[in-house]
């Protein structure tokens, strides 16, 4: 297995060192999760994925006889709850997650499902819809995601505009940071596309990167290297809000599950919204315990019913009241069930949000969205140096 600055699953980080084999890191995520699982059920409370396939212990202590025995961990939403849950700090996520990487590295790990995602990622890092704008002088940049540029591509600007005002060398890259790689145990390719951008970034001096989005977040903050990475909300929080609401209807905040031990991030989502005027009222799972939306891990694709579980649970703790949350994919997914606004959208258009009226691009009219942004990019950023990935996902620089 290819090593780097992290091993090899983001949860099961200080357990495994990157020389391991993919074999021996799976063998001792099992022996940890076998060894430390009491079975007190906590974690297959929420969690459709235990309640089918058994309790950890017995889903780590069971023979894999052949690779076709780790596809069922693709249907694992990887979303961290069981760990947050565990009295025992034990970690099956981290296991599943190695399952994933086995099973890809044998053979096993194909999926059909998987082609329209794998899509989406590799065109996000294409020559097409890749771009990087360096001003002159720039240490930090703005990361918006995939998600972000294709739905909200006006806000993008929006936030960068805003953001430069406070950091005049601000650069942007409209580029993907490979996690449905990642999370679909394609590590090769994820170290390959995640290194080329991480690289190029840090040869030409880019100290910050600031993301909008909490996939983004986990990836930069696991991998990033000497990079430091924030969240644009951190950001936003530190001076007065732009807009402010007269709300008296109490909403309620969903925390993402990439970022569920964060506390930086949720504390920051929260500040925004007091100063916007807004009062927030906590849902039973948020912060380190949040749920996750559905779309964890791609599993969505595989057991729609299972992933949609968490969704309705999500719905069924927001109990009517509007759900805030800072995930492009979060406000999607949950917005199949419940009232949700992506909180960029309420930072900069409270009163189209709070109405209904908040226009968000939907596929494929996205990939039109990401092209048009990347047109006015330009013009935005005046970059002293841009670049774009080639076909083999390299990052070259050039005169802007
Ligand atoms: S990561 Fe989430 S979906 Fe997977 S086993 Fe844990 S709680 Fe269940
Ligand atoms: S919460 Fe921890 S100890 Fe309890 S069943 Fe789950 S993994 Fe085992
Ligand atoms: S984590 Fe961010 S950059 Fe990566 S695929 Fe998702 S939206 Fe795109």
């Amino acid at each position: 297995m290819t090593g780097d600055r992290k091993p090899e699953t983001m949860e099961g980080a200080g357990k495994v060192g990157p020389a391991d084999t993919t074999a021996q890191i799976l063998e001792l995520h099992c022996k940890l999760v076998e060894e430390g699982c009491i079975e007190c059920g906590l974690c297959q409370k929420d969690c459709l994925f235990l309640q089918r396939y058994g309790s950890p212990k017995q889903i780590a202590g069971q023979p894999m006889a052949t690779a076709g025995d780790l596809r069922f961990s693709f249907e694992c939403s990887l979303c961290g709850l069981c760990i947050a849950v565990c009295p025992k700090k034990v970690d099956p996520a981290a296991m599943f997650a190695a399952m994933r990487v086995a099973g890809q590295e044998l053979g096993a790990g194909e999926f059909r499902q998987h082609a329209g995602l794998l899509r989406y990622e590799s065109m996000g890092a294409s020559p097409w819809f890749s771009w990087y704008g360096l001003p002159e002088g720039c240490d930090t940049v703005f990361f918006p995601g995939c998600a972000m540029a294709g739905s909200r591509a006006a806000r993008v600007s929006q936030t960068y505009h805003h953001l430069r005002a406070m950091i005049p060398t601000l650069g942007l890259v409209l580029d993907c940071c490979a996690k449905p790689s990642h999370d679909l145990g394609r590590r090769a390719r994820f170290h390959r596309m995640f290194r080329a951008l991480r690289n190029g970034l840090e040869a030409r001096g880019v100290r910050t990167i600031l993301v909008a989005c909490p996939s983004c977040y986990r990836v930069w903050s696991d991998y990033g290297g000497s990079i430091a990475v924030r969240s644009v909300y951190e950001i936003l929080a530190e001076a007065p809000p732009v807009h402010r609401v007269k709300a008296i209807t109490p909403v309620t905040v969903h925390d993402p599950c990439p970022t569920r031990n964060d506390t930086t991030i949720h504390g920051a989502v929260r500040s925004l919204l007091a100063a916007m005027g807004l009062p927030v009222e906590e849902m039973k799972h948020h912060g380190r315990k949040t749920l996750c939306c559905g779309e964890g891990g791609a599993a969505c694709h595989l057991v729609p019913a299972m992933a949609g579980n968490w969704t309705a649970l999500r719905a069924d703790e927001a109990a009517g009241r509007r759900i805030i949350t800072y995930c492009a994919g979060c406000t999607n997914f949950l917005g199949r069930l419940a009232q949700a606004n992506h909180i960029l959208d309420l930072y900069f258009a409270p009163e189209q949000t709070l109405a209904g009226r908040v226009r968000v691009t939907r596929s494929p009219l996205t990939w039109l969205a990401r092209l048009l942004l990347q047109r006015t990019a330009k013009d935005l950023v005046r970059p002293a140096v841009i670049a774009s990935r080639d076909r083999e996902g390299k990052v070259l620089f050039r005169q802007g």
